[in-house]
């Protein structure tokens, strides 16, 4: 059984219609078809746990896969019904699960938009990331959000890479300020990617 041992410098694994081969496979029924004309150009980080501030458990998985029980927990009433996804999720422990192709269109992003292009959702791939607006992110997340993006780069023209919060401002928060943004920069398989603007200035800072 040959394993990996060395995660990010080794292949990146590879892609069948859409579906990554090195991450944990679970579909949602919550995506539909990219408009025609759209070029998957942009990366969309965010952060999330559920019930929030709870890690480790199914949750999220659960809501993605329209599973979850909306009365196993008072803060799950005030998302009844909600039919949403991603198309990956990264757990504390870097465990990578996919639930969209990067084919389709997923439901990550709402009502949004990047350089001046609304519905992100019709051109972006979303990226969850287990954990709080508040709260810091794990050594080995963001080594899995590395190999993820680095594969996500050889299969799709990706060009820009922002945060829900920066394609949302002022109804969506995350991935947050814990989110260590520059550590994106030193990644050498996404050195085309472009950061949000207001990272970029205050970056020069
Ligand atoms: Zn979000």
């Amino acid at each position: 059984m040959a394993k990996r041992t060395e995660p990010v410098t080794e292949s990146d694994g590879c892609w069948s219609e859409g579906w990554w081969s090195e991450a944990r496979h679970e579909s949602s029924p919550n995506f539909g078809p990219r408009p025609l004309d759209a070029c998957t150009e942009l990366v969309v980080l965010h952060s999330i746990s559920l019930p929030p501030g709870e890690y480790g458990g199914d949750g999220v998985r659960q809501l993605f896969t329209n599973a979850l029980d909306w009365d196993a927990h008072p803060y799950f009433q005030t998302i009844r019904g909600m039919q949403v996804s991603s198309h990956f999720f990264v757990t504390r422990a870097g465990v990578v699960w996919q639930f969209v192709s990067g084919n389709d269109r997923a439901w990550h992003a709402g009502t949004s938009s990047h350089r001046g292009k609304v519905n992100c959702n019709d051109y972006s791939i979303g990226i969850e990331l287990e954990g709080m607006d508040d709260d810091r992110f794990t050594e080995v997340q963001y080594q899995s959000l590395e190999r993820l993006c680095a594969a996500i780069a050889q299969n799709y023209g990706i060009r820009y890479v922002a945060g829900h919060e920066h394609i949302a401002p002022g109804r969506k928060t995350d991935p947050g300020p814990g989110f260590e943004w520059s550590r994106l920069a030193h990644w050498p398989a996404i050195s085309n990617w472009e950061l949000p603007a207001e990272l970029q200035e205050s970056d020069k800072s």
